[in-house]
């Protein structure tokens, strides 16, 4: 594992983002779940009537960055991930998704779990 080959200016991942100022509680969130390790939050622009993000507290900038010490927290977050979903009452399914860069979508370089629900959701995503 571990990648030198990303096309994601070094800037974008040295640089602080909006989920730092969530973790350090200098601005508000809507958190539903957190433990030592993570935080669960309600994302800002829900793209389907549930739509909640799955941060690690420690910093992974992004799926291709993670390494092999990781396993045990990747593990952990996707757990949180089902936990939350039934908390949120998602008994009808949900989709769990993780932007990696710039053709992912991925716009905040702090890694997260995207967790949608509550209506039928198309495939494939656009
Ligand atoms: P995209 O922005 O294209 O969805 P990402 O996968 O990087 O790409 O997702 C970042 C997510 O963080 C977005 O869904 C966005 O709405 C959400 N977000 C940004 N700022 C906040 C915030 N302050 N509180 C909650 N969610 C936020």
């Amino acid at each position: 594992l571990g990648s030198s080959r990303s096309s994601v200016p070094e800037m974008a991942k040295n640089s602080p983002t909006i989920f730092d100022r969530i973790l350090d509680g200098s601005i508000k969130a809507d958190i539903v779940y957190e433990d030592p390790e993570c935080l669960a939050f309600r994302d800002v622009d829900p793209q389907a009537p549930k739509h909640l993000l799955v941060i690690p507290r420690r910093r992974i900038t992004m799926l291709e960055d993670a390494q092999n010490t990781d396993q045990e927290l990747l593990g952990h977050l996707m757990l949180v991930v089902k936990k939350v979903a039934e908390q949120e009452d998602l008994t009808d399914g949900y989709r769990v998704v993780i932007n990696n860069g710039p053709d992912g979508g991925q716009s905040v370089y702090h890694l997260h779990i995207h967790l949608l629900g509550g209506r039928q959701l198309n495939w494939p995503p656009g």
